[in-house]
């Protein structure tokens, strides 16, 4: 146990040498490229988080030793003029809310939000909406590489406050929010998340950044196990999604590491709602590494979410216009490719072509990536300039070495056509590109 004597925030004592460190490959589940926490721990104190594992190794009591990161504006500021890779910075994470209590006063995400829009607004023309993308944008000429979009994963009504921020940049670089939402019910929300913001002002944040023009999404994981994943609940989650109209909502289950997670989780059930301790432990008897119930349970769930989603136009993975608005071309492609695995594996259409093109498309980029990132020397440009040169040059195509999946790519790609998650058809681009 952490020493109660503890300031409630501690300052970080080591910081990482680079903040703004790219990822090789930008990974499915957030399509970022960089990622920035300006705290670590979390007061929010969700009592199934996932960030309290000991595989974490956050140190001390997870909701009252807040690592506070007191220089990520500094820092932000000094390293976006020399930026190099045009990509979406993510702010939050699986161990920390980037808008939890202390954001109040200490500010350092609403100062990264200021630094960043007027670093967009000093180097760039605003992007268009997604499917009507200029050549000159479609291969980075026209909106300068360096300019990176944003997205916020929180649980906090917070992020209000710095809505004006965010939609500056949201008007030239693109930004999303991200909200975690599971139930309607306040007092599944009392009992699993005490430090949040209410279900109600959750969706009150999503309407307003939506009304804002900003992309939206909710992150609905994990649902509860006798709380918040029965059949009912699920539709009223699909529905106020729907209202305040998210761009998408991504659904998960409950995962339970053996150790601090686990035993706290059972532990708030034990004093709570006892009668759910039983059937609890018996879904997480297999006391799996990785937290994963029993394949069974897993399966259930499943079923009820997909007998919900097929009354709701809502996609489960952030949709292909987001990812064109977010994200510069050659990561958009790489993230809809396993979007695409994804999807059509759910419906039981043989992927493994895909995969093999996606796996290449993956080898390709990253060794035009490391050839960028070792030559210091090359401009600004070069990738998404080399990525053009092997789409017209022809490189593009043979790497894919799958005609289908050609005639996609160079419809996505080439003609602006945008592929829908829910149909999986493509639609076309009120706006042609002249190539
Ligand atoms: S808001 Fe996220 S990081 Fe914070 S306690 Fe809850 S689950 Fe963990």
């Amino acid at each position: 146990m952490a020493d109660r004597n503890l300031p409630l925030y501690a300052a970080s004592d080591k910081a990482p040498r680079r903040l703004l460190k790219p990822a090789d490959l930008v990974d499915n589940f957030t399509a970022a490229l960089y990622k920035v926490a300006p705290y670590r721990a979390c007061a929010h104190g969700c009592r199934y988080c996932d960030g309290r594992a000991e595989k974490y190794y956050v140190e001390g009591d997870f909701e009252r030793d807040i690592q506070i990161r007191e220089d990520i504006p500094s820092r932000l500021a000094a390293e976006l003029p020399s930026l190099r890779e045009r990509g979406m910075i993510a702010f939050g994470s699986g161990v920390t809310d980037p808008y939890q209590p202390c954001e109040a006063e200490k500010n350092l995400t609403g100062q990264a939000a200021s630094i960043l829009a007027d670093h967009a607004e000093a180097s760039g023309k605003a992007v268009g909406p997604a499917g009507s993308l200029s050549e000159a944008d479609l291969f980075g000429k026209s909106t300068a590489p360096c300019v990176p979009s944003g997205l916020v994963m929180t649980k906090s009504a917070l992020a209000l406050r710095d809505l004006p921020a965010w939609k500056r940049l949201n008007e030239r670089s693109g930004f999303m929010l991200l909200v975690s939402l599971t139930s309607l019910d306040e007092e599944v929300r009392e009992l699993m998340e005490p430090g949040a913001s209410s279900f109600e002002e959750r969706l009150a944040l999503l309407k307003a950044y939506k009304e804002a023009g900003c992309l939206t999404g909710i992150l609905a994981m994990p649902f509860l196990p006798g709380l918040s994943d029965d059949e009912a609940s699920i539709r009223r989650l699909y529905e106020a999604a729907t209202a305040v109209g998210v761009d998408y909502l991504m659904p998960g289950g409950l995962t339970l590491r053996p150790g601090r997670q686990k035993e706290l989780y059972l532990a708030t059930l034990a004093k709570a709602r006892p009668e759910l301790l039983a059937p609890t432990k018996e879904l997480f008897q297999e006391n799996r590494p990785s937290g994963m119930p029993t394949g069974a349970s897993l399966r259930r769930l499943s079923a009820r979410i997909a007998s919900v989603r097929r009354d709701y136009h809502l996609p489960y993975l952030m949709p292909h216009e987001a990812l064109t608005r977010l994200l510069p071309p050659h990561d958009a492609f790489r993230v809809l490719l396993r979007h695409m695995a994804e999807l059509y594996k759910e419906r039981h259409i043989d992927t493994s072509a895909l995969m093999r093109s996606a796996q290449a498309y993956d080898d390709w980029l990253l060794g035009l990536r490391r050839e960028f990132r070792r030559h210091r020397k090359l401009p600004a440009t070069w990738l998404e300039e080399r990525f053009a040169e092997g789409l017209h040059g022809g490189e593009f195509f043979k790497v894919l070495a799958n005609q289908k999946l050609e005639r996609f790519a160079a419809a996505v790609l080439l003609e602006g056509a945008t592929f829908d998650f829910i149909s999986l058809k493509l639609r076309p681009s009120n706006v042609s590109r002249e190539t």
